[in-house]
């Protein structure tokens, strides 16, 4: 049976270890401070939100939790952001996605000033990670580049393909394994005969969209898979986009759905928060 790659454990490991940099910061008098902007209800952006906030209540990092009507306006937002930009005890800014179809969610994401943007999706940050500056990374790929580590698994040499070129996964998830030395592909819903090229694989990310739509004819045997995917199926129970029982009897090591990647997004979004600090 393959390795299971536990998220949960890592992503607890790398909690405590933010925890106790938060506390070596606040006896030199320094605090590290969240501010989580929410516009509107969704429930799913709530729960999202919800266990950010309990994250840092454990880490130690203090939270400001902006709640904003789904009527606020784009102005109303941006003029929340400025503010947000210039208080120094501010370090972090996140404004939770997706925002109401009235709000240009990219032009929110450019408010952000660089310096406090914790989840690695401004155009400089993003910039900044493609030619290898310093700055923010986008916490789920980043989470997986961990995953991969602290699982033993050398990611330098490897054939490593992204199945998805999001913004926020498939992109950077590719810019990351290149600057660990993997040769990377990355596909998508253009690529022709998907399956021959996953079949390469040595690491398989996955971050599609599509429940269980990866089945063992993807996967090469001794593959590493990473599924990034989350959904609920028909008995209200999650599943990723890998079908982890067809999966899992033919590769080396697979992140499981729940407790794979899902808990790491959010420990590498407390790292952030402490990493803004050397930042600044
Ligand atoms: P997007 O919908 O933004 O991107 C999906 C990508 O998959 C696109 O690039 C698309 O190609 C590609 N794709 C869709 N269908 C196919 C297909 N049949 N064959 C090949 N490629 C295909 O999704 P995200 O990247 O935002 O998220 C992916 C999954 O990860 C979702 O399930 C999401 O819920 C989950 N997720 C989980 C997180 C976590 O913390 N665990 C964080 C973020 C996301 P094209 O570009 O051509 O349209």
């Amino acid at each position: 049976m393959p390795q299971v790659i536990d998220g949960k454990q890592i992503s607890a490991q790398i909690k405590d270890e933010v925890k106790e940099k938060v506390a070596r910061l606040k006896e030199q008098g320094t605090t590290v401070c969240l501010a989580v902007i929410q516009v509107g209800a969704d429930p799913a952006s709530s729960v999202y939100v919800g266990n950010k906030k309990k994250a840092c209540a454990y880490v130690g990092i203090e939270s400001l939790s902006y709640e904003l009507p789904e009527e606020t306006s784009q102005a109303e937002l941006l003029s929340l952001i400025d503010g947000l930009n210039k208080k120094p005890e501010v370090n972090g800014i996140l404004v939770q996605l997706p925002l109401p179809g009235h709000i240009d969610e990219d032009a929110v994401i450019r408010a952000i000033d660089p310096k406090k943007d914790v989840d690695g999706f401004h155009p400089q940050s993003v910039g900044a990670l493609c030619i290898g500056q310093p700055g923010f990374v986008s916490c789920t790929p980043a989470g997986i580049i961990e995953l991969l580590k602290r699982s033993g698994i050398e990611i330098a040499g490897k054939e490593c393909v992204v199945i998805g070129r999001s913004n926020i996964v498939g992109k950077p998830m590719a810019i990351l394994l290149l600057r660990e030395n993997g040769t990377v592909t990355v596909t998508h819903s253009r690529t022709r005969d998907l399956k021959e090229v996953t079949r390469r694989a040595d690491i398989l990310v996955v971050a599609i969209g599509r429940p269980k739509m990866i089945t063992k004819e993807y996967v090469k045997d001794g593959a590493v898979v990473i599924d990034v995917g989350i959904h609920r199926n028909e008995n209200n129970k999650l599943c990723g986009d890998v079908d982890y029982e067809d999966v899992a009897p033919v590769c080396s090591a697979i992140t499981p759905v729940p407790g794979g990647v899902g808990p790491m997004t959010i420990a590498m979004l407390m790292y952030n928060c402490v990493r803004s600090i050397e930042l600044q």
